[in-house]
């Protein structure tokens, strides 16, 4: 009986690199001219950790932060304390009117219907109240649209008592930089804004930013690109640094034959006479089961394929041509600089993958020795 060289832990690792976090900040500050930073740190920031993620932001110099809720917001406010504004993008719902209050959250206004509601709350308390206010421009999805704008824009009581310190809308195309609708919604929310009280205007998520200086406005509320994911379709042009890793300990390797069947329904038929190792981290971890037999991961910056059907606890991969050391203990590698790439390869897309990152990992926001080269 051999014994393991090395000393491992049989729990995946998810390894957030705080200093690269800064650097894209900076790098996204940068791009946007004299917009402040608006970090988008909703789905508990992008899966990387809303609590350390907001503190690192805020040293950064981040004041401006949106959630998608307001429970979301409530574990913000503990981490970044009272001299931040937070914008809860989801709106104000009735049951959440007390946290709202409580953890001072502003909610984004989307409605006709959010306005009256936020309004009345807000005379109920004897508070000024503080929102944002959402039009749609083409997205259909959250904000004012057509109609209820017109009405909105024309009830200037109501306006008052809401006291909007942004008027903002959200792009849809912005990834692709040649797509018309850019220009369109350019031009509708430039159109709207017109119709409103002068207020300060934002427009951009992090692709919105590459789109160059119209589309900057006051405020950009950046993501993805800063938890170090590509957002457009010309990944040359973005200045940023891998964030998140996820590392996982080879647990057993073995030898099977041509013919052998890998995994839960046998969904593997071994080619030819293989070496596999038995990884420590599944879907509970987020190695989608979407990869089963499709993705890949990496070890010694090699791309090793994910051979039959990712499990709860563990993926096996195909290390037959790796000719490093293979030894139990072994760190294997998912995500990282290969984000996208292993995104595009099981259909799906970077923000997906980082925010199904499972709650059992490791989390580890130390600093690491290497991989903080740009990405490109
Ligand atoms: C999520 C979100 C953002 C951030 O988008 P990224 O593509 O991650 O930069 C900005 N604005 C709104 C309204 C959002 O929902």
């Amino acid at each position: 009986m051999s014994q393991p060289l090395i000393s491992y832990s049989s729990r995946p690792t998810l390894r957030v690199n705080l200093e690269n976090l800064r650097y894209n900040y900076q790098s996204l500050k940068e791009r946007s001219g004299n917009a402040k930073i608006g970090a988008s740190v909703k789905a508990d920031a992008y899966g990387l950790g809303a609590t350390q993620i907001g503190r690192a932001l805020y040293g950064a110099g981040c004041r401006i932060f949106f959630v998608a809720t307001a429970g979301e917001g409530k574990i913000l406010r503990d981490s970044v304390g009272p001299n931040s504004a937070i914008y809860v993008l989801n709106g104000p719902s009735p049951r959440d009117k007390g946290v709202l209050l409580g953890a001072k959250l502003k909610p984004v206004i989307n409605s006709l219907e959010q306005a009256r509601f936020w309004a009345q709350v807000s005379r109920s308390v004897n508070e000024p109240p503080y929102t944002a206010v959402h039009i749609d421009t083409g997205m259909n999805r959250l904000g004012f649209d057509q109609e209820e704008f017109k009405e909105f824009a024309r009830d200037r009581s109501l306006w008052n008592e809401l006291n909007p310190e942004w008027v903002m809308s959200h792009l849809a195309c912005a990834s692709d930089k040649t797509h018309p609708m850019n220009a369109t919604q350019l031009a509708k929310f430039k159109k709207s804004a017109a119709q409103l009280p002068l207020t300060p205007l934002s427009l951009s998520n992090t692709a919105g930013i590459y789109l160059g200086k119209p589309y900057h406005f006051q405020m950009v509320r950046p993501g993805i690109g800063l938890y170090g994911g590509y957002a457009t379709t010309q990944p040359e042009q973005e200045d940023i640094r891998t964030v998140v890793t996820l590392l996982a300990p080879i647990l057993q390797i073995r030898n099977i034959s041509k013919g052998d069947s890998l995994g839960y329904n046998a969904s593997y038929i071994a080619p030819r006479d293989m070496q596999i190792a038995i990884v420590g981290a599944g879907y509970a971890d987020g190695v989608p089961v979407l990869a089963s037999n499709k993705g890949f991961a990496t070890l010694h910056d090699e791309a090793v394929p994910i051979v039959g059907r990712v499990s709860m606890d563990l993926t096996m991969i195909d290390i037959t041509n790796v000719h490093m050391h293979k030894e139990v203990g072994g760190v294997v590698v998912f995500r990282g600089d290969q984000l996208e790439n292993e995104a595009n390869e099981i259909g799906t897309i970077n923000y997906e993958m980082l925010t199904r990152m499972g709650q059992r990992l490791r989390r580890d926001y130390g600093k690491p020795d290497k991989n903080n080269q740009h990405r490109n």
